[in-house]
């Protein structure tokens, strides 16, 4: 198995920030992933899928990571796709695309693997990932197990603390392939539009409140541009921070503290969406 010792944690997010990492393992397959999840079970472990919604800290991460990116197996049977964890919700658009298979036309452009997705119940434009799952496969404590997917919110998977997501299969509708590509190509549109996407960031950082959008708060208090060392409020959405030039996790955190100072402030409490290692 591919292993990686001090490596710098840039290369592993979309944000480019991060210290180094002391080691990061890279499972191939579901019995390599077994049994490195039994062997690591009791120490400080991050399962990293591509790094979207994640900040690391400057100071790196001391314990271990294991990457899901080389688990990138995906299989089709009828209106059903078998998917491993480290699959690229790109791909598997691509994929699904291809063989006339619809119903993830609306997530494509997120740039998460199929793991990070589930966990985070990512979702854009009216459709959560998890409304598309039949069964999960999950491991925790070294045994695996498998489940009907039931228990979600928004941004929240079915997964239980402590468990690894290993694989999820996906029942789709047939659909005609151009059909599929011009929704994709439309909804990617839409999102280069709104979103800045030439400039390295990790999403929307905090999480929509129940009555408000933090994004459009943030427009109103006319916090869109402001910059703290390297990172900036995108000037495009509000609701995202760019790293504009070198940014570290530190100019980052400090631009959510001030943003969480000023919602509190004006009465509102953000919660945050970005997973932060510090
Ligand atoms: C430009 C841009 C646009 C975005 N747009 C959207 C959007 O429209 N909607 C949306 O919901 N999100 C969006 N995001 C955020 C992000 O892409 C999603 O949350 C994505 O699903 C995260 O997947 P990931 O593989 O990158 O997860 P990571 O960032 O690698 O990990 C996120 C969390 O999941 C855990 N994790 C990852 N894989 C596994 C696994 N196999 N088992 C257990 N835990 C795991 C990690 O430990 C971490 O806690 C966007 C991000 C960017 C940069």
């Amino acid at each position: 198995m591919k292993t990686m010792r001090n490596v710098s944690l840039k290369k592993y997010t979309t944000f480019k920030i991060g210290g180094r990492a002391k080691v990061i393992y890279f499972p191939e397959n579901e019995e390599e992933l077994l049994k490195l999840a039994a062997r690591l079970n009791k120490k400080k472990l991050l399962i990293l899928g591509n790094g979207s919604n994640i900040l690391f800290s400057d100071h790196g991460f001391d314990g271990k990571i294991i990457s899901t990116r080389r688990l990138d197996k995906i299989k089709r049977k009828g209106n059903k796709v078998f998917c491993e964890a480290g699959v690229n919700l790109f791909s598997l658009c691509h994929f699904c695309a291809e063989h006339g298979l619809s119903g993830l036309e609306r997530l494509y452009g997120i740039p998460g693997s199929v793991g990070g997705a589930i966990v985070m119940n990512a979702g854009a434009y009216g459709c959560e990932i998890c409304q598309l799952i039949s069964k999960i496969k999950v491991v925790k404590n070294g045994v695996i197990s498998e489940r009907e997917v039931q228990n979600f919110c928004y941004r929240k998977g079915p997964l239980c603390e402590g468990e690894i997501l290993v694989s999820a299969v996906f029942n789709l509708k047939k659909g005609k392939k151009e059909q599929i590509l011009a929704l994709q190509s439309e909804i990617f549109e839409k999102r280069k539009q709104s979103q800045p996407y030439s400039l390295p960031s990790a999403g929307s950082i905090f999480k929509r409140g129940k009555d408000f959008f933090p994004a459009q708060l943030i427009d109103e208090w006319k916090l869109k541009g402001k910059k703290i060392g390297g990172a900036e409020i995108s000037s495009q959405h509000a609701g995202f921070i760019v790293n504009a030039d070198n940014a570290t996790s530190s100019d980052v955190l400090a631009l959510i503290c001030e943003i969480e100072r000023m919602a509190r402030a004006h009465g509102y409490n953000f919660e945050r969406e970005i997973v932060i290692i510090e």
